[in-house]
């Protein structure tokens, strides 16, 4: 077992179809408020790739790290990269030395859909929001 990383992920989140867009990443059991959920990890690329990849990208598994640094998930397997937008949110996304890490905002219960928040998307406001939350800013 030289090598293996251990599992990022900490509690059990299951993909499955979302009301909010394609696929998402829904609890698989409760999680507690404040308690790390998982990662996401994939192939590590600059900001420059990243950017050519999204381009006339509906769907893209791109994080940005830094001005310079991101990561692509497209070929992950980690479940929480389904994680959808939601302008109201029940988890956060941290960027911690390079990891893409989802902490729960509030407690979440079995077979909710775990969302986060993105805020600035290549998508620059071109793509309506759906996550049916009051107050949705309507695009992302
Ligand atoms: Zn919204």
């Amino acid at each position: 077992m030289r090598g293996v990383p251990a599992d990022p992920q900490k509690f059990a989140v299951r993909v499955a179809p979302s009301a909010i867009d394609g696929q998402g990443a829904f609890a698989a059991e409760a999680v507690p408020a404040r308690r790390k959920i998982g990662e996401i990890r994939g192939e590590s690329i600059s900001v420059r790739e990243a950017r050519r990849r999204a381009k006339g990208q509906q769907r893209i598994m791109i994080v940005e790290l830094s001005e310079t640094r991101a990561i692509d998930a497209t070929h992950s397997a980690d479940p929480l990269r389904y994680t959808n937008h939601s302008c109201r949110p029940n988890a956060v996304l941290r960027i911690r030395q390079g990891r893409v890490e989802f902490y729960a905002m509030r407690e979440i219960a079995p077979g909710e859909e775990i969302t986060v928040n993105y805020g600035e998307t290549h998508h620059e406001g071109r793509l309506a929001c759906r996550c049916g939350a009051p107050g949705c800013v309507g695009a992302l």
